[in-house]
């Protein structure tokens, strides 16, 4: 294990909350001013908002600042909301925006080594250990196999970048053949494994038929990327015979959360306090929520970034905070939040791919179908395998004259609408088009006025039934 990833694991066991919340304290009022006096955007709508760098004074302070959102990312051009010149930004990571434009996250040299090791921490927590000594003394552990795609997209660069901290990764692009993939297990014998927890189930199932996966002796799976349910985590433990945790991340934070041993199926992470300023804010008035295990909209600062201000940064995401002070058997003190319950909006994940409301209005009325629609999604679970799939129904109103117009139209209408939300979501693409393991959306026509009729109040355009 790598020297600067030892050392953190150190500093988080010997550091008590009070004095990390001290120097989160410190740095938050140093980012705010920085990024006031180097972003001219940011600078607007702090100005807006009343409010000046001479107001902060402490993290207490943070409620007076605005709320940042991924449309303030997206807004072009796209370099306006940067706080660093662009010789100082090492690349740039890529994620679906909620208007169906891309964000293009800024990355420093400067922030890369705080992301790897926070990464490092939180999959070292969720159990990917490398090589270690047991309590009798001998040697156990070993490989990590990162099973992301490789490309703009933040999970593989942290993943890769993260685990190498932790002992030898195999650089494993979802992409590859099944065959590159087989030979790779089989050769390497990887002890860890890490995914998104769609892409697990599709795995298995292309994997399961040329080798078996369950006698490979995995240590752990981490699955990180998208939310998965209790019954999800059982399955996956039945199938490859190993234990699983739960990572949460995302390009804007990093790996921020995990479960250690110790909190593996309660419902609860830890989070990684020394970077991340956690708030949770009410649904309805967006006022911040100071009683723990009350539900709300996850807002974040991320003291470690500079290139742009994610500073009260809504994520969309439902959690709560733990109880304050509970120490945990890890020995690591970093406060408790829940796994993530929900979305307050549309936005939902299909296949590991976001897809925010906006980027389905839009292909819908390029498709041609317009606002008389209703999204379902579904997961469907194989009996004889355990293995699940997911799938998109688009419900859309239109009358028709014969059961043959119906299924040319929805055929049409299925086309136009998979290739609009194609080019407006690569990541949907990659999924749906390249790596094929989740169906394209399918439209159905049902007779105009059904479901404008079931629904009393505004209808709801997306349900997720997966859950
Ligand atoms: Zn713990």
């Amino acid at each position: 294990m790598d020297k600067l990833l030892l050392d953190e694991l150190d500093r988080l066991k010997n550091t008590d909350s009070k004095t990390i919340a001290e120097s989160q304290s410190q740095t938050f009022v140093g980012l705010v001013d920085f990024h006031y006096n180097n972003n001219a955007r940011y600078r607007r709508m702090m100005d807006l908002h009343g409010v000046s760098p001479k107001h902060i004074k402490s993290s207490s302070d943070i409620t007076r600042l605005p709320i940042v959102t991924s449309k303030d990312i997206t807004d072009d051009p796209i370099d306006e909301f940067h706080s660093v010149p662009e010789h100082e930004i090492a690349r740039f990571l890529q994620t679906s925006g909620s208007t169906g434009k891309c964000k293009r996250i800024p990355v420093t040299n400067q922030e890369k080594e705080g992301i790897f090791v926070q990464t490092a921490v939180m999959n070292f927590l969720a159990g990917v250990k490398g090589y270690y000594k047991t309590n009798g003394g001998d040697d156990a552990g070993g490989k990590i196999y990162s099973l992301f795609p490789c490309g703009p997209w933040p999970s593989q660069f942290f993943s890769l970048n993260a685990c190498s901290l932790i002992g030898p990764t195999v650089t494993a692009g979802i992409h590859l053949p099944f065959d590159w993939h087989v030979e790779e297990l089989l050769t390497m014998k990887p002890k860890y494994l890490i995914t998104y927890p769609s892409f697990l189930s599709f795995f298995w199932k292309k994997m399961s038929p040329k080798m078996d996966i369950s006698s490979l002796g995995l240590e752990r799976i981490v699955l990180a990327g998208e939310p998965f349910s209790e019954t999800d985590r059982k399955r996956y433990e039945r199938l490859f015979k190993t234990s699983v945790s739960d990572l949460y991340g995302c390009a804007e934070i990093y790996g921020a959360a995990s479960e250690c041993d110790h909190l593996r199926e309660s419902g609860w992470m830890h989070w990684y306090s020394p970077n991340l300023i956690m708030e949770v804010l009410d649904k309805e008035t967006l006022e911040p929520i100071d009683e723990p295990q009350k539900e709300g909209i996850m807002v974040v600062t991320n003291l470690l970034k500079r290139a742009i201000p994610i500073v009260r940064y809504r994520m969309g995401d439902l959690i709560s905070k733990g109880e304050p002070n509970g120490s945990c058997g890890c020995g690591l003190n970093l406060p408790l939040i829940s796994r993530i319950k929900g979305r307050y909006d549309d936005t939902f994940q299909y296949g590991g791919a976001n897809i925010y409301p906006d980027q389905i209005h839009s292909a819908a009325e390029l498709a041609g179908f317009e606002d008389k629609y209703q999204l379902t999604l579904t997961r469907k679970s194989d009996e004889n395998d355990g293995v699940f799939s997911d799938a998109m129904v688009i419900y859309v109103e239109k009358e028709v004259a014969n059961e043959r117009e119906k299924r040319e139209m929805e055929s049409a209408f299925s086309r136009k609408f998979n290739e609009a939300l194609s080019n407006s979501s690569l990541e949907y693409s990659q999924i749906v088009n390249i790596i094929e393991f989740c169906p394209p959306a399918q439209i159905e026509l049902v007779e105009p006025g059904r479901l404008f009729n079931e629904s009393k109040t505004k209808l709801k355009k997306i349900i997720d039934l997966r859950r």
